[in-house]
């Protein structure tokens, strides 16, 4: 077996989105040494799928579409100290503040005295839901489908349905008008849209994406692949078949904190042990997993300066 590399820094970032990669900016301009690790090639984490605009009003005063946000957010990080590691996921961390990661050099230890989490978060499958039927080719994540079509040049169907009315899910709606699919519609089980008022026009009203509100899937249809979905009315309590050949879920997001299992007592979590961006809480805007990225790795750096004692 090939030997374990052995690497140490003061602060260990899990995740270079835009939360790790300004912490590991602002921690590294603060004097301590960085690592952070990335399962992705490259940097920005959902950033790079994002190809609408809407980043980066507060932070740089113009309207910027997820990747360019990501590359001026990148070329600060680039000139720090900070070393990064792409391509590498953090297996699990332990106890005693070390970290097992895997990368295409092997296996690597990385001993830290502070850890970030800036993990982002997952989405929340259908199949989270009681939705019988089959379990066709066509059902995506808006996640999964953003990353298929933005990043891996893939096409989905045609007829798309969208269940889900946040903001996740308008963008979804807009982003396949635009791809010049038809969006066949958009169930939401509240009684009103979700998501902030912008999306709601410039997504929904502009382009008359039909909603249906107050009410839900309930069965797939369709095998091997999607032939449509049963929606069903919760105020009246009927069901209607719509006819799609793509379902997209848009169900919320979920802190990813799956790495810090296992390492919680009676006391929460250990002291070494710290969260931003989505991993934290789910952050609509980008600019403020940024705000928190900085914030907490200066911090850090701050505590490490002066032997531990809070800052
Ligand atoms: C569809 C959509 C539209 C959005 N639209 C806007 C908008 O218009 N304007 C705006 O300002 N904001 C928008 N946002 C929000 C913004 O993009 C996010 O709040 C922000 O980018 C989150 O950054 P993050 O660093 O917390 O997480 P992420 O970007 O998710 O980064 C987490 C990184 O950690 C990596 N990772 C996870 N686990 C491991 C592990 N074990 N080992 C190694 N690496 C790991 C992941 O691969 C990923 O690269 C949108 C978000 C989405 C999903």
């Amino acid at each position: 077996m090939s030997q374990i590399r052995a690497l140490t820094t003061d602060i260990l970032i899990v995740g270079s989105g835009a939360a790790g990669m300004s912490a590991a900016v602002a921690a590294s301009a603060s004097g301590a040494s960085v690592i952070v690790a990335d399962d992705r090639k490259v940097p920005g984490g959902v950033l790079t799928q994002c190809v609408h605009s809407g980043f980066g009003l507060g932070r740089y005063g113009k309207e910027m579409t997820g990747p360019e946000y990501s590359k001026e957010e990148f070329r600060r990080f680039d000139e720090s100290s900070a070393i990064y590691l792409s391509d590498c996921r953090v297996l699990s961390l332990s106890s005693d503040k070390t970290a097992l990661v895997s990368g295409s050099e092997g296996l690597s230890r990385i001993s830290f005295r502070e850890c970030i989490l800036a993990t982002g978060c997952t989405e929340r499958p259908l199949w989270s839901l009681p939705v019988s039927g089959t379990r066709p080719e066509g059902v995506y994540t808006a996640g999964e489908a953003q990353e298929m079509i933005e990043l891996g040049g893939y096409d989905t169907g045609n007829n798309v349905f969208i269940l889900g009315s946040g903001d996740i899910g308008q963008i979804m709606a807009r982003r396949f008008i635009q791809l010049g699919k038809t969006v066949v519609g958009m169930a939401e089980q509240k009684d009103h849209l979700g998501g902030m008022k912008r999306n709601q026009e410039e997504c929904i009203r502009a382009y008359d994406i039909p909603v249906t509100l107050n009410s839900t899937v309930t069965e797939i249809h369709g095998s091997p692949h999607l032939t449509g979905v049963t929606l069903h009315h919760l105020d009246s309590g009927t069901d209607e078949l719509i006819e799609c050949d793509t379902l997209i879920t848009a169900l919320g997001l979920e802190p990813d904190r799956s790495l810090a299992e296992g390492l919680e007592n009676d006391n929460g979590y250990p002291g070494w042990l710290h969260f931003c961006g989505n991993a934290d809480f789910v952050h609509d805007i980008a600019d403020s997993a940024s705000t928190q990225g900085e914030k907490l790795g200066r911090n850090l750096a701050c505590r490490i300066q002066s032997n531990g004692k809070e800052v």
